[in-house]
Protein backbone atom coordinates (compact mmCIF):
# COMPACT_ATOMS: atom_id res chain seq x y z
CA UNK A 1 0.00 0.00 0.00
CA UNK A 2 1.05 3.87 -0.79
CA UNK A 3 1.92 5.37 2.20
CA UNK A 4 0.57 8.38 3.64
CA UNK A 5 1.56 11.07 6.42
CA UNK A 6 -0.86 13.27 8.28
CA UNK A 7 0.95 16.02 10.36
CA UNK A 8 -1.27 17.09 13.08
CA UNK A 9 -4.45 15.64 13.99
CA UNK A 10 -7.25 18.55 13.83
CA UNK A 11 -10.33 18.25 12.68
CA UNK A 12 -9.00 18.82 9.17
CA UNK A 13 -6.27 16.16 9.70
CA UNK A 14 -8.73 13.72 11.27
CA UNK A 15 -10.72 14.16 8.20
CA UNK A 16 -8.15 13.94 5.63
CA UNK A 17 -6.73 10.38 7.20
CA UNK A 18 -10.52 8.81 7.00
CA UNK A 19 -10.24 9.97 3.48
CA UNK A 20 -6.97 8.78 2.76
CA UNK A 21 -7.63 5.32 4.27
CA UNK A 22 -10.46 5.41 2.22
CA UNK A 23 -8.65 6.34 -1.08
CA UNK A 24 -6.65 2.76 -0.12
CA UNK A 25 -3.94 4.75 1.64
CA UNK A 26 -1.89 3.33 4.52
CA UNK A 27 -2.34 6.39 6.93
CA UNK A 28 -0.33 7.32 10.07
CA UNK A 29 -1.53 10.51 12.00
CA UNK A 30 1.73 11.99 13.67
CA UNK A 31 0.68 14.54 16.80
CA UNK A 32 2.49 16.82 18.79
CA UNK A 33 0.00 16.49 21.74
CA UNK A 34 -0.87 13.62 23.66
CA UNK A 35 -4.91 13.35 22.18
CA UNK A 36 -6.20 14.04 19.00
CA UNK A 37 -8.14 16.69 18.02
CA UNK A 38 -6.26 20.23 17.87
CA UNK A 39 -8.41 23.13 19.32
CA UNK A 40 -11.24 20.55 19.45
CA UNK A 41 -10.61 18.94 22.47
CA UNK A 42 -11.80 19.38 25.93
CA UNK A 43 -10.95 20.10 29.61
CA UNK A 44 -11.97 18.12 33.05
CA UNK A 45 -11.63 20.16 35.81
CA UNK A 46 -12.75 18.53 39.35
CA UNK A 47 -16.15 17.17 38.10
CA UNK A 48 -16.91 19.68 35.45
CA UNK A 49 -16.30 19.02 31.92
CA UNK A 50 -15.77 21.54 29.13
CA UNK A 51 -15.52 21.82 24.90
CA UNK A 52 -11.92 23.51 25.26
CA UNK A 53 -12.60 25.25 21.45
CA UNK A 54 -15.28 25.36 19.15
CA UNK A 55 -18.88 25.77 20.87
CA UNK A 56 -21.36 26.13 17.85
CA UNK A 57 -22.16 23.30 15.27
CA UNK A 58 -23.31 23.89 11.90
CA UNK A 59 -23.52 21.43 8.78
CA UNK A 60 -23.54 18.06 10.75
CA UNK A 61 -24.15 16.49 7.31
CA UNK A 62 -20.31 17.08 6.73
CA UNK A 63 -19.07 15.12 9.68
CA UNK A 64 -21.65 12.47 9.08
CA UNK A 65 -20.46 12.32 4.88
CA UNK A 66 -17.18 10.84 6.42
CA UNK A 67 -18.87 7.59 7.72
CA UNK A 68 -21.01 7.40 4.88
CA UNK A 69 -17.78 7.45 2.68
CA UNK A 70 -16.60 4.83 4.85
CA UNK A 71 -19.62 2.58 4.75
CA UNK A 72 -20.24 2.85 8.26
CA UNK A 73 -23.99 4.19 10.11
CA UNK A 74 -22.91 8.01 11.31
CA UNK A 75 -25.58 7.31 14.22
CA UNK A 76 -23.70 4.49 15.49
CA UNK A 77 -20.69 6.62 16.71
CA UNK A 78 -22.37 9.89 16.69
CA UNK A 79 -25.26 11.54 17.69
CA UNK A 80 -26.67 15.40 17.49
CA UNK A 81 -29.81 17.32 18.12
CA UNK A 82 -31.25 20.34 16.54
CA UNK A 83 -31.02 23.00 19.22
CA UNK A 84 -34.92 25.05 19.56
CA UNK A 85 -32.96 28.32 20.83
CA UNK A 86 -29.69 29.14 18.45
CA UNK A 87 -28.50 32.35 21.24
CA UNK A 88 -29.44 33.76 23.80
CA UNK A 89 -28.81 37.90 23.72
CA UNK A 90 -28.63 40.26 26.83
CA UNK A 91 -27.99 43.72 26.55
CA UNK A 92 -27.09 46.04 29.83
CA UNK A 93 -30.59 48.04 29.50
CA UNK A 94 -32.45 44.73 30.23
CA UNK A 95 -33.61 44.12 26.75
CA UNK A 96 -33.22 40.33 25.95
CA UNK A 97 -33.92 38.43 23.05
CA UNK A 98 -34.27 34.46 22.40
CA UNK A 99 -33.18 33.76 19.05
CA UNK A 100 -35.69 31.12 18.84
CA UNK A 101 -34.38 28.35 15.67
CA UNK A 102 -38.31 28.85 13.73
CA UNK A 103 -37.65 31.72 12.06
CA UNK A 104 -41.19 32.94 12.83
CA UNK A 105 -40.61 32.96 16.14
CA UNK A 106 -37.87 34.57 16.19
CA UNK A 107 -39.21 37.66 13.57
CA UNK A 108 -41.92 37.93 16.39
CA UNK A 109 -39.56 38.14 19.70
CA UNK A 110 -37.82 40.94 17.45
CA UNK A 111 -40.97 42.90 16.65
CA UNK A 112 -42.19 42.54 19.94
CA UNK A 113 -38.88 43.45 21.56
CA UNK A 114 -36.85 46.19 18.97
CA UNK A 115 -40.51 47.19 16.70
CA UNK A 116 -38.59 45.68 13.75
CA UNK A 117 -40.29 45.02 10.91
CA UNK A 118 -40.50 40.99 10.35
CA UNK A 119 -40.08 41.40 6.38
CA UNK A 120 -36.49 42.76 7.08
CA UNK A 121 -35.54 39.85 9.26
CA UNK A 122 -36.52 37.66 6.19
CA UNK A 123 -35.16 39.59 3.50
CA UNK A 124 -31.81 39.23 5.12
CA UNK A 125 -32.04 35.71 5.73
CA UNK A 126 -33.00 35.04 2.20
CA UNK A 127 -30.03 37.75 0.81
CA UNK A 128 -27.85 35.06 2.70
CA UNK A 129 -29.22 32.16 1.10
CA UNK A 130 -29.17 33.68 -2.07
CA UNK A 131 -24.83 34.41 -1.48
CA UNK A 132 -24.36 30.65 -0.09
CA UNK A 133 -26.48 29.49 -3.08
CA UNK A 134 -24.04 31.22 -5.55
CA UNK A 135 -21.08 31.26 -3.68
CA UNK A 136 -20.73 28.41 -2.00
CA UNK A 137 -20.24 25.89 -4.59
CA UNK A 138 -16.99 28.16 -5.53
CA UNK A 139 -15.16 29.32 -2.65
CA UNK A 140 -15.94 26.33 -0.08
CA UNK A 141 -16.33 23.02 -1.90
CA UNK A 142 -13.63 23.69 -4.79
CA UNK A 143 -9.63 24.68 -4.71
CA UNK A 144 -9.46 28.38 -5.31
CA UNK A 145 -5.91 27.67 -7.10
CA UNK A 146 -6.98 25.65 -10.15
CA UNK A 147 -8.74 26.87 -13.53
CA UNK A 148 -11.50 24.46 -13.30
CA UNK A 149 -12.97 26.00 -10.51
CA UNK A 150 -13.40 29.26 -12.53
CA UNK A 151 -14.84 27.49 -15.51
CA UNK A 152 -18.04 25.56 -15.33
CA UNK A 153 -21.59 26.04 -14.82
CA UNK A 154 -21.79 27.40 -10.99
CA UNK A 155 -18.70 29.37 -11.95
CA UNK A 156 -21.15 31.51 -14.87
CA UNK A 157 -23.92 31.10 -12.80
CA UNK A 158 -21.94 33.34 -9.98
CA UNK A 159 -20.45 35.75 -12.20
CA UNK A 160 -23.44 36.92 -13.67
CA UNK A 161 -24.66 37.91 -10.28
CA UNK A 162 -21.39 39.15 -9.05
CA UNK A 163 -23.00 42.81 -8.21
CA UNK A 164 -25.17 41.12 -5.68
CA UNK A 165 -22.89 39.49 -3.32
CA UNK A 166 -21.83 42.70 -1.12
CA UNK A 167 -18.26 42.32 -2.00
CA UNK A 168 -18.14 45.84 -2.29
CA UNK A 169 -19.52 46.44 1.14
CA UNK A 170 -19.26 45.90 4.58
CA UNK A 171 -21.04 43.64 6.65
CA UNK A 172 -22.29 46.51 9.13
CA UNK A 173 -22.72 48.84 6.30
CA UNK A 174 -25.11 46.00 4.62
CA UNK A 175 -27.04 44.91 7.99
CA UNK A 176 -27.83 48.66 8.97
CA UNK A 177 -29.39 49.29 5.32
CA UNK A 178 -31.30 45.88 5.98
CA UNK A 179 -32.43 46.27 9.84
CA UNK A 180 -33.94 49.67 11.03
CA UNK A 181 -32.96 48.59 15.07
CA UNK A 182 -29.02 49.06 16.14
CA UNK A 183 -29.14 45.96 18.38
CA UNK A 184 -30.92 44.00 15.19
CA UNK A 185 -27.73 45.16 13.54
CA UNK A 186 -25.62 44.62 16.27
CA UNK A 187 -26.80 40.69 16.34
CA UNK A 188 -26.16 40.58 12.41
CA UNK A 189 -22.72 42.08 12.90
CA UNK A 190 -21.65 39.29 15.62
CA UNK A 191 -21.82 36.62 12.68
CA UNK A 192 -18.54 38.18 11.69
CA UNK A 193 -16.94 36.30 14.59
CA UNK A 194 -17.84 33.30 13.80
CA UNK A 195 -14.48 33.59 11.30
CA UNK A 196 -12.65 35.89 13.46
CA UNK A 197 -13.31 38.67 11.95
CA UNK A 198 -14.51 42.48 12.35
CA UNK A 199 -17.42 43.22 10.88
CA UNK A 200 -17.08 46.76 10.45
CA UNK A 201 -13.74 45.60 7.87
CA UNK A 202 -15.41 42.16 6.21
CA UNK A 203 -17.14 42.01 3.09
CA UNK A 204 -20.92 41.83 3.11
CA UNK A 205 -20.30 38.53 1.27
CA UNK A 206 -19.80 36.72 4.75
CA UNK A 207 -23.43 37.51 5.84
CA UNK A 208 -23.86 33.74 4.42
CA UNK A 209 -22.96 32.89 8.45
CA UNK A 210 -26.49 33.42 9.52
CA UNK A 211 -27.84 31.70 6.97
CA UNK A 212 -26.06 28.50 8.23
CA UNK A 213 -27.27 29.06 11.80
CA UNK A 214 -31.18 30.08 10.83
CA UNK A 215 -31.89 28.29 7.93
CA UNK A 216 -30.00 25.72 8.35
CA UNK A 217 -29.53 25.11 11.96
CA UNK A 218 -27.54 25.02 15.21
CA UNK A 219 -26.77 21.89 16.43
CA UNK A 220 -25.52 20.30 20.00
CA UNK A 221 -23.48 16.98 19.92
CA UNK A 222 -25.45 14.33 22.51
CA UNK A 223 -21.73 13.91 24.31
CA UNK A 224 -20.65 17.41 23.91
CA UNK A 225 -18.50 19.47 20.67
CA UNK A 226 -15.08 17.39 21.72
CA UNK A 227 -17.28 14.42 20.36
CA UNK A 228 -16.68 14.99 17.14
CA UNK A 229 -12.92 14.25 17.65
CA UNK A 230 -13.68 11.25 19.38
CA UNK A 231 -16.01 9.59 17.21
CA UNK A 232 -13.75 10.45 13.97
CA UNK A 233 -10.74 9.29 15.41
CA UNK A 234 -12.53 6.05 16.51
CA UNK A 235 -13.89 6.02 12.63
CA UNK A 236 -9.99 6.63 11.91
CA UNK A 237 -8.65 3.68 13.77
CA UNK A 238 -11.43 1.54 12.47
CA UNK A 239 -9.98 2.37 8.81
CA UNK A 240 -6.59 0.86 10.29
CA UNK A 241 -4.95 4.63 10.25
CA UNK A 242 -2.04 4.35 12.77
CA UNK A 243 -1.67 7.21 15.41
CA UNK A 244 1.27 8.18 16.71
CA UNK A 245 0.89 10.76 19.90
CA UNK A 246 3.82 13.01 21.48
CA UNK A 247 5.27 12.99 18.59
CA UNK A 248 6.38 16.46 17.33
CA UNK A 249 7.45 16.45 13.61
CA UNK A 250 10.31 18.62 13.06
CA UNK A 251 11.02 18.62 9.62
CA UNK A 252 9.44 17.62 6.25
CA UNK A 253 11.41 15.91 3.85
CA UNK A 254 11.69 17.38 -0.15
CA UNK A 255 14.38 15.78 -2.20
CA UNK A 256 14.09 17.02 -5.67
CA UNK A 257 10.96 19.10 -5.32
CA UNK A 258 9.20 16.05 -4.16
CA UNK A 259 8.08 15.32 -0.72
CA UNK A 260 9.38 11.96 0.72
CA UNK A 261 8.49 12.04 4.34
CA UNK A 262 8.86 13.46 7.65
CA UNK A 263 11.69 13.55 10.52
CA UNK A 264 10.06 13.04 13.66
CA UNK A 265 12.31 12.51 16.72
CA UNK A 266 15.47 12.24 15.09
CA UNK A 267 14.00 9.44 12.86
CA UNK A 268 13.27 9.25 9.14
CA UNK A 269 9.53 8.20 8.23
CA UNK A 270 9.11 7.79 4.56
CA UNK A 271 5.85 8.36 2.49
CA UNK A 272 4.43 8.87 -0.88
CA UNK A 273 2.50 11.81 0.69
CA UNK A 274 2.59 14.04 3.39
CA UNK A 275 -0.92 16.15 4.46
CA UNK A 276 -0.04 19.59 6.86
CA UNK A 277 -2.46 19.92 9.41
CA UNK A 278 -0.27 21.96 11.07
CA UNK A 279 -0.90 25.66 10.80
CA UNK A 280 0.63 27.14 7.70
CA UNK A 281 2.89 29.80 9.29
CA UNK A 282 4.39 28.15 12.14
CA UNK A 283 5.27 24.89 9.48
CA UNK A 284 6.99 27.13 6.66
CA UNK A 285 8.87 28.60 9.80
CA UNK A 286 9.92 25.31 11.68
CA UNK A 287 8.85 22.18 9.05
CA UNK A 288 9.80 23.44 5.41
CA UNK A 289 12.66 26.91 6.41
CA UNK A 290 14.82 25.32 3.95
CA UNK A 291 12.12 25.55 1.32
CA UNK A 292 10.66 28.81 -0.94
CA UNK A 293 8.51 30.84 1.25
CA UNK A 294 5.28 31.82 0.30
CA UNK A 295 5.84 35.33 1.85
CA UNK A 296 2.92 36.94 0.79
CA UNK A 297 0.39 34.28 2.16
CA UNK A 298 2.30 34.27 5.19
CA UNK A 299 2.11 38.05 6.01
CA UNK A 300 -1.73 37.85 5.90
CA UNK A 301 -3.09 39.64 8.93
CA UNK A 302 -4.65 36.81 11.19
CA UNK A 303 -7.93 36.78 12.87
CA UNK A 304 -8.53 37.01 16.11
CA UNK A 305 -8.09 35.28 19.45
CA UNK A 306 -9.86 34.28 22.56
CA UNK A 307 -9.50 35.00 25.89
CA UNK A 308 -11.48 31.98 27.77
CA UNK A 309 -11.98 31.53 31.44
CA UNK A 310 -13.60 27.61 32.02
CA UNK A 311 -15.49 28.20 35.16
CA UNK A 312 -17.32 25.74 37.12
CA UNK A 313 -20.09 27.86 38.71
CA UNK A 314 -21.87 26.94 42.00
CA UNK A 315 -25.43 27.49 40.99
CA UNK A 316 -27.79 27.21 38.40
CA UNK A 317 -28.90 30.14 36.04
CA UNK A 318 -32.69 29.52 34.48
CA UNK A 319 -32.17 32.42 32.06
CA UNK A 320 -29.05 31.09 30.31
CA UNK A 321 -28.90 28.47 27.90
CA UNK A 322 -26.68 26.57 25.50
CA UNK A 323 -25.38 29.85 24.03
CA UNK A 324 -25.67 33.17 25.74
CA UNK A 325 -24.38 36.18 24.62
CA UNK A 326 -23.80 39.62 26.84
CA UNK A 327 -23.38 42.32 24.43
CA UNK A 328 -20.89 45.30 25.10
CA UNK A 329 -22.58 49.08 24.81
CA UNK A 330 -20.37 49.76 21.97
CA UNK A 331 -19.24 47.51 19.45
CA UNK A 332 -17.51 49.58 16.64
CA UNK A 333 -15.47 50.80 19.93
CA UNK A 334 -14.84 46.83 20.96
CA UNK A 335 -13.88 45.91 17.64
CA UNK A 336 -11.63 49.24 17.63
CA UNK A 337 -9.69 47.85 20.27
CA UNK A 338 -9.48 44.26 18.73
CA UNK A 339 -8.38 45.19 15.25
CA UNK A 340 -6.83 48.32 15.50
CA UNK A 341 -5.71 49.34 19.02
CA UNK A 342 -5.10 45.42 19.61
CA UNK A 343 -6.19 45.36 23.04
CA UNK A 344 -9.16 44.75 25.25
CA UNK A 345 -12.32 47.19 25.30
CA UNK A 346 -13.03 47.85 28.90
CA UNK A 347 -16.73 46.73 27.83
CA UNK A 348 -16.58 43.54 25.85
CA UNK A 349 -19.12 41.57 24.88
CA UNK A 350 -19.08 38.03 26.93
CA UNK A 351 -20.05 34.93 25.12
CA UNK A 352 -21.01 32.00 27.86
CA UNK A 353 -21.28 28.70 26.46
CA UNK A 354 -22.85 26.23 29.22
CA UNK A 355 -22.83 22.60 28.09
CA UNK A 356 -24.45 21.18 30.81
CA UNK A 357 -27.56 22.90 29.80
CA UNK A 358 -28.13 19.83 27.65
CA UNK A 359 -25.81 17.38 29.20
CA UNK A 360 -26.06 17.05 33.00
CA UNK A 361 -23.18 15.36 33.45
CA UNK A 362 -20.71 18.02 32.41
CA UNK A 363 -21.53 19.70 36.25
CA UNK A 364 -22.33 18.54 39.57
CA UNK A 365 -26.02 18.86 40.75
CA UNK A 366 -26.97 22.59 40.97
CA UNK A 367 -23.67 23.39 39.12
CA UNK A 368 -22.97 24.48 35.46
CA UNK A 369 -19.69 24.68 33.43
CA UNK A 370 -19.05 27.92 32.12
CA UNK A 371 -16.99 28.73 29.07
CA UNK A 372 -16.76 32.17 29.52
CA UNK A 373 -15.12 33.81 26.40
CA UNK A 374 -14.65 37.47 25.19
CA UNK A 375 -12.79 37.97 21.47
CA UNK A 376 -9.44 39.36 21.87
CA UNK A 377 -6.67 40.53 19.49
CA UNK A 378 -4.15 37.51 18.21
CA UNK A 379 -0.88 37.69 20.25
CA UNK A 380 1.39 40.95 19.19
CA UNK A 381 3.94 40.37 22.20
CA UNK A 382 1.09 42.18 24.40
CA UNK A 383 1.21 42.04 28.24
CA UNK A 384 -1.36 39.15 28.67
CA UNK A 385 -1.28 38.69 32.19
CA UNK A 386 -1.45 42.05 32.90
CA UNK A 387 -4.81 42.01 30.38
CA UNK A 388 -6.48 39.08 31.57
CA UNK A 389 -6.15 40.42 35.11
CA UNK A 390 -8.07 43.43 33.58
CA UNK A 391 -10.56 41.52 31.52
CA UNK A 392 -10.96 39.03 34.38
CA UNK A 393 -12.62 42.48 36.33
CA UNK A 394 -14.62 43.59 33.30
CA UNK A 395 -16.14 40.08 32.52
CA UNK A 396 -17.20 39.41 36.38
CA UNK A 397 -18.56 43.16 36.73
CA UNK A 398 -20.34 42.68 33.30
CA UNK A 399 -22.34 38.94 33.97
CA UNK A 400 -23.32 40.75 37.75
CA UNK A 401 -24.45 43.56 36.11
CA UNK A 402 -26.74 41.73 33.56
CA UNK A 403 -28.02 38.99 35.47
CA UNK A 404 -28.05 40.64 38.56
CA UNK A 405 -25.85 38.84 41.26
CA UNK A 406 -22.54 38.38 42.35
CA UNK A 407 -20.48 35.59 40.08
CA UNK A 408 -17.49 35.73 41.83
CA UNK A 409 -18.16 33.74 44.96
CA UNK A 410 -20.09 31.46 42.40
CA UNK A 411 -16.68 30.00 40.55
CA UNK A 412 -15.72 26.36 42.11
CA UNK A 413 -13.02 25.83 39.82
CA UNK A 414 -11.35 27.99 36.88
CA UNK A 415 -8.78 27.68 33.73
CA UNK A 416 -8.19 29.70 31.67
CA UNK A 417 -7.03 30.05 27.80
CA UNK A 418 -5.39 33.01 25.93
CA UNK A 419 -3.89 33.92 22.51
CA UNK A 420 -0.21 32.12 24.07
CA UNK A 421 -1.64 29.06 25.43
CA UNK A 422 -3.44 28.26 22.22
CA UNK A 423 -0.52 28.70 20.24
CA UNK A 424 1.35 26.68 22.35
CA UNK A 425 -1.20 23.98 22.44
CA UNK A 426 -2.09 24.15 18.90
CA UNK A 427 0.71 25.78 16.84
CA UNK A 428 -1.95 28.28 15.59
CA UNK A 429 0.43 31.47 14.73
CA UNK A 430 0.14 34.67 16.90
CA UNK A 431 -2.99 32.51 18.63
CA UNK A 432 -5.50 33.29 15.96
CA UNK A 433 -8.51 30.95 16.13
CA UNK A 434 -9.26 30.74 12.09
CA UNK A 435 -6.66 31.28 10.43
CA UNK A 436 -6.42 34.50 8.09
CA UNK A 437 -8.86 37.38 9.35
CA UNK A 438 -11.74 37.66 6.38
CA UNK A 439 -11.11 41.71 7.20
CA UNK A 440 -10.95 42.39 3.04
CA UNK A 441 -12.65 41.35 -0.08
CA UNK A 442 -9.43 39.71 -1.40
CA UNK A 443 -8.77 37.75 2.01
CA UNK A 444 -10.07 34.25 0.04
CA UNK A 445 -7.82 34.75 -2.30
CA UNK A 446 -4.72 35.09 -0.14
CA UNK A 447 -5.23 31.48 1.87
CA UNK A 448 -2.59 29.02 1.01
CA UNK A 449 -3.97 26.57 -1.44
CA UNK A 450 -4.05 23.12 -0.09
CA UNK A 451 -1.64 21.87 -2.30
CA UNK A 452 1.86 23.40 -2.56
CA UNK A 453 4.49 23.78 -5.14
CA UNK A 454 6.42 20.58 -3.49
CA UNK A 455 4.98 17.52 -5.34
CA UNK A 456 2.91 14.79 -3.12
CA UNK A 457 2.98 17.66 -0.13
CA UNK A 458 -0.60 18.71 0.75
CA UNK A 459 -1.73 21.53 3.46
CA UNK A 460 -5.29 21.41 5.08
CA UNK A 461 -7.18 22.73 7.92
CA UNK A 462 -7.82 26.52 9.30
CA UNK A 463 -4.95 27.95 8.19
CA UNK A 464 -5.20 27.34 4.75
CA UNK A 465 -7.96 27.59 2.35
CA UNK A 466 -11.08 27.88 2.43
CA UNK A 467 -10.65 29.10 6.21
CA UNK A 468 -11.41 28.45 9.87
CA UNK A 469 -14.10 26.81 11.93
CA UNK A 470 -15.41 22.98 11.96
CA UNK A 471 -17.37 23.14 8.51
CA UNK A 472 -14.04 24.82 6.69
CA UNK A 473 -11.64 22.40 8.01
CA UNK A 474 -13.63 19.64 7.10
CA UNK A 475 -14.13 21.18 3.29
CA UNK A 476 -10.52 21.50 3.62
CA UNK A 477 -9.63 17.87 3.68
CA UNK A 478 -11.95 17.17 1.33
CA UNK A 479 -10.46 19.21 -1.56
CA UNK A 480 -7.37 18.54 -0.52
CA UNK A 481 -8.23 14.51 -0.67
CA UNK A 482 -9.84 15.24 -3.93
CA UNK A 483 -6.57 15.90 -5.48
CA UNK A 484 -4.99 12.92 -4.69
CA UNK A 485 -5.09 9.87 -6.83
CA UNK A 486 -6.83 6.87 -5.68
CA UNK A 487 -4.34 3.62 -4.64
P1 LIG B 1 -6.06 22.44 14.88
O1 LIG B 1 -7.19 22.20 15.76
O2 LIG B 1 -5.40 23.75 14.86
O3 LIG B 1 -5.00 21.30 15.20
C1 LIG B 1 -3.72 21.22 14.63
C2 LIG B 1 -3.06 20.00 15.25
O4 LIG B 1 -1.75 19.87 14.71
C3 LIG B 1 -2.90 20.14 16.77
O5 LIG B 1 -3.41 18.98 17.38
C4 LIG B 1 -1.41 20.27 16.94
O6 LIG B 1 -0.93 19.72 18.16
C5 LIG B 1 -0.88 19.49 15.76
N1 LIG B 1 0.47 19.90 15.39
C6 LIG B 1 0.93 21.14 15.19
N2 LIG B 1 2.23 21.11 14.88
C7 LIG B 1 2.62 19.82 14.88
C8 LIG B 1 3.85 19.15 14.64
N3 LIG B 1 4.97 19.81 14.32
N4 LIG B 1 3.88 17.80 14.76
C9 LIG B 1 2.76 17.09 15.08
N5 LIG B 1 1.55 17.69 15.32
C10 LIG B 1 1.50 19.04 15.22
N6 LIG B 1 -14.99 26.75 15.07
C11 LIG B 1 -16.30 26.49 14.89
O7 LIG B 1 -16.69 25.92 13.86
N7 LIG B 1 -17.23 26.87 15.83
C12 LIG B 1 -16.85 27.49 16.98
O8 LIG B 1 -17.71 27.77 17.82
C13 LIG B 1 -15.49 27.77 17.20
N8 LIG B 1 -15.07 28.38 18.34
C14 LIG B 1 -13.74 28.37 18.65
C15 LIG B 1 -13.34 28.76 19.92
C16 LIG B 1 -12.02 28.66 20.31
C17 LIG B 1 -11.61 29.06 21.68
C18 LIG B 1 -11.06 28.16 19.39
C19 LIG B 1 -9.61 28.00 19.79
C20 LIG B 1 -11.44 27.84 18.08
C21 LIG B 1 -12.78 27.92 17.71
N9 LIG B 1 -13.22 27.54 16.44
C22 LIG B 1 -14.56 27.35 16.20
C23 LIG B 1 -12.27 27.26 15.36
C24 LIG B 1 -11.96 25.79 15.18
O9 LIG B 1 -11.64 25.25 16.43
C25 LIG B 1 -10.77 25.60 14.27
O10 LIG B 1 -10.95 26.27 13.04
C26 LIG B 1 -10.52 24.13 13.96
O11 LIG B 1 -10.72 23.30 15.07
C27 LIG B 1 -9.08 24.00 13.47
O12 LIG B 1 -8.83 22.69 13.08
P2 LIG B 1 -7.51 22.32 12.30
O13 LIG B 1 -7.77 21.03 11.61
O14 LIG B 1 -7.03 23.44 11.46
O15 LIG B 1 -6.41 22.00 13.38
Amino acid sequence: NNQAIVIGSGIAGLAASIRLANKGYQVQVFEANAYPGGKLSEINLEGYRFDAGPSLFTLPEQVDELFALSGKNPREYFQYRKLPVNCQYFWEDGTRITAYADIDKFMEEVHAKLGENPKNIQRALDRSSFIYRYLSPLFMHRSLHQGSTWFNKNALKAYLRMGKFGLFQTMHRSNSEQFKHPKLVQLFNRYATYNGSNPYQTPATLTIIPHLEFNRGAYFPENGMHAITLSLYALARDLGVQFHFNQKVERILVENNRAKGILVQGAVQAADLVVNNMDMVNAYKSLLNDQRQPKRLLQQPKSSSALIFYWGIRKEFSELDLHNILFSDNYAKEFEHIFSKKTIYSDPTVYINITSVYKKDDAPDNCMNWFTMINVPNNQGQDWEALKTEARAAIIAKINRILGTDIAPLIAVEEVLEPLTIESKTSSANGALYGNSSNNRYAAFLRHANFSSIDGLYFCGGSVHPGGGIPLCLLSAKITAEMIPEH
